[in-house]
């Protein structure tokens, strides 16, 4: 048995290739992908007769596995699934969010049956796990947290203002970064990278983060009653100490609910391919766990 596995972020495109295991993982960037993705398609159903494809995308996630407007995508509407559909029989797709916290629950180093997977990365997300079963939503998009209104500044990709993206996602923090200390980044990165090598003039902004991620965090531990909250995505993996609070007293502040642990995620940039390979495992064997 083979079968296609493709997690479809904001930057950059992973295709595993899985038999029992991962095989081989290629990294495509994603708008070379989205505009070569009809030969690509192509092209894999002529290497392989996969017996299942199962794809991961930045959402929000419609019909037919059809993207819908997704802020964080070059292409407004992406019609993924049908495309895959021509040349493969059995295909699936995912929120990426969602098939994280798969990925986590069944492989990650969280062993519990109440689990938030958090991507921080380009756009910011979620995944819910809750009694052992994936929370989905009425249409597969369960908990777009990134779309919470946690101030009254910052615009975000999707139209609307203060919404938590718009202030800590990778894609927007370079804007906040050049108003509220005058510099300009291209990236996130540099701005981490600046404040590392000792830039003081950025201690303001990072701690504005940290502030920010506090008062989001706690809402999520307030909505969802998480044992464990697991940290991915680039700027959740690679930055994690800068932007979430190390004393627990800022996130304590705002919760209710017992604080779960909040960890990065043990499985770095490969969760949303191993959530994958936890659903074709599911569809199978009727069970994330036995496989
Ligand atoms: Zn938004």
């Amino acid at each position: 048995m083979a079968y296609l596995c493709l997690d479809i972020g904001a930057t950059k495109t992973l295709v595993g290739i899985l038999e029992e295991e991962f095989k081989s993982i290629e990294e495509i960037e994603t708008k070379n992908f989205l505009r070569d993705r009809e030969e690509k398609i192509r092209e894999w159903s002529q290497i392989e007769n996969f017996d299942e494809v199962a794809v991961a995308t930045a959402g929000p996630i419609g019909e037919e596995g059809r993207t819908i407007r997704p802020p964080n995508l070059p292409q407004d509407e992406i019609p993924i699934g049908e495309e895959f559909q021509e040349f493969f029989d059995k295909v699936e797709v995912i929120n990426d969010c969602h098939a994280g916290a798969l990925g986590e629950y069944v492989y990650g180093s969280a062993k519990t049956e109440h689990l938030v997977y958090l991507t921080m990365s380009t756009g910011i997300g979620a995944g819910v796990i809750d009694e052992g079963e994936l929370v989905q939503g009425w249409n597969g998009n369960f908990a777009e947290v990134g779309h919470m209104k946690i101030s009254d500044h910052g615009e975000c990709g999707c139209g609307a203002v203060g919404h938590w993206e718009a202030l800590c996602s990778g894609k927007n923090l370079p804007k906040i970064a050049e108003s509220m200390v005058g510099e300009r980044f291209d990236k996130a990165e540099q701005i981490f990278d600046r404040y590392r090598e000792g830039n003081e003039k950025l201690e303001p902004l990072i701690e504005k983060v940290k502030e920010y991620n506090a008062a989001a965090i706690s809402n999520l531990i307030n909505l969802y009653n998480p044992e464990h909250i697991s940290i991915g995505g680039s700027v959740g993996l690679n930055q994690f100490d800068l932007i979430i609070p190390s004393s627990e007293e800022k996130i304590r502040k705002n919760s209710i609910n017992d604080l779960p642990n909040i960890e990065k995620c043990s499985l770095g940039e490969e969760v949303v391919l191993k959530g994958l390979k936890a659903l074709i495992k599911k569809g199978r064997e009727g069970d994330y766990r036995e496989f």
